[in-house]
């Protein structure tokens, strides 16, 4: 049946090569973990088993997410992470996340780059996530990716987002512990509170602290820090503010001192568990309300969209009743589906 082949269809099974494929990703094979993110962003017909498989084998990776405007230091705070993780001997992956561009494929930000730095490194997984209009899109593909990873036993996965609109507000939500990145300068401080930003930052990185206004920079936030209330969401935690020079490492040690930090009072807090919990409640409401959509898109056209937005337009009913008569066809749909499958 056609159908099977939708990304909503639950009956496709493993093929051999990609149970192979997993094998060889769970025991750190960074080529086969490359493919199967691929799969997986390319939403594959074997994407839905590829998670049935996944599912009960993963879910210990740290995920630390790092955000802030283009040009704060990002792509140099990772890579700078990524050496300091590996010198204490702990695996990395990392996904550059741009939401929006349209490329996909692992060769974009400052992958190249970094990529040279460690080619040879198997405890380094380096990936660009950059797919936009698949669907569900990103901010479905990231966490499936995330479990991927999880799966190939790295201990820390560092998503790396563009910019600070929604998505990646979104995509950074992802992460157990959220570094926003702020450049003296460039008034970043009042960007991020604008961006709603203050509220998702676990931990503030003033970067480029080797430049003049860092201090003045480090200043303005921990006033707006302590113009905020407490936030109810996270008793006990007050988010640090970390001084870097991404370019030379300096601070990039106390940076994972204080993501370590805030991995402890997580655990401790019970706060991982109701993050991973909240987590998963988003991503399956995503889940069913990207299924639903491409549904309404397969309705008979007498009975879809475009049939009740034209009568909506002319007068003919409202809005709501042509929301309910949507939502009424598409369950009747379902049953009358069921029982022809049966
Ligand atoms: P992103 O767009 O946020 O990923 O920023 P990048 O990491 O690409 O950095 C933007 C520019 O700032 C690059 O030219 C970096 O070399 C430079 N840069 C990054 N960190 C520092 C820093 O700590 N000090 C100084 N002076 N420059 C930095």
């Amino acid at each position: 049946m056609a159908d099977d082949a939708a990304p909503d269809a639950g009956a496709a099974v493993l093929t051999s090569d990609t149970d192979r494929l997993i094998d060889r990703a769970s025991r750190g094979d960074l080529r086969a973990l490359a493919r199967l993110v691929s799969l997986i962003e390319n939403e594959s017909p074997e994407l839905r088993p590829i998670m049935r498989a996944l599912a009960p084998r993963t879910g210990s990776a740290r995920v630390i997410g790092l955000t802030g405007a283009p040009g704060v230091g990002k792509s140099t705070t990772t890579g700078a992470l990524v050496k300091a993780y590996r010198r204490q001997d702990r695996r990395v992956g990392v996904i550059a996340v741009d939401p929006s561009s349209p490329f996909t494929g692992g060769a974009l930000l400052g992958d190249r780059i970094r990529m040279q730095d460690h080619a040879t490194d198997p405890g380094v997984f380096i990936r660009s996530m950059a797919s936009r209009g698949h669907l569900g899109g990103l901010a479905a593909a990231t966490p499936q990716a995330l479990r991927v990873l999880d799966l190939a036993g790295f201990d820390v996965v560092l998503i790396e987002t563009v910019g600070v609109g929604q998505a990646e507000l979104e995509i950074a939500s992802l992460a157990d512990t959220t570094v926003v990145l702020i450049a003296p300068g460039m008034g970043d401080a009042i960007q991020a509170a604008k961006a709603g930003i203050l509220e998702v930052a676990d931990i503030f990185a003033v970067n480029k602290a080797d430049r003049p206004q860092a201090q003045q920079a480090v200043r303005d936030l921990r006033n707006m820090i302590a113009l905020g209330q407490q936030d109810p969401e996270r008793p006990g935690w007050k988010p640090p503010i970390v001084s870097t020079v991404a370019t030379t490492g300096e601070g990039i040690v106390e940076l994972t001192d204080k993501i370590d930090a805030h991995w402890s009072w997580l655990s401790s807090s019970g706060e991982r568990e109701r993050r991973r919990l909240n987590r998963a409640r988003e991503e399956v409401a995503a889940i069913a309300v990207g299924a639903l959509r491409r549904r309404m898109g397969r309705l008979p056209e007498g009975d879809g969209l475009d049939e009740l937005a034209r009568r909506v337009a002319a007068g003919e009913i409202d809005a709501y009743a042509a929301a309910d008569q949507l939502v009424g066809t598409l369950v009747t749909q379902e049953h009358s589906g069921r029982a022809g499958r049966a």
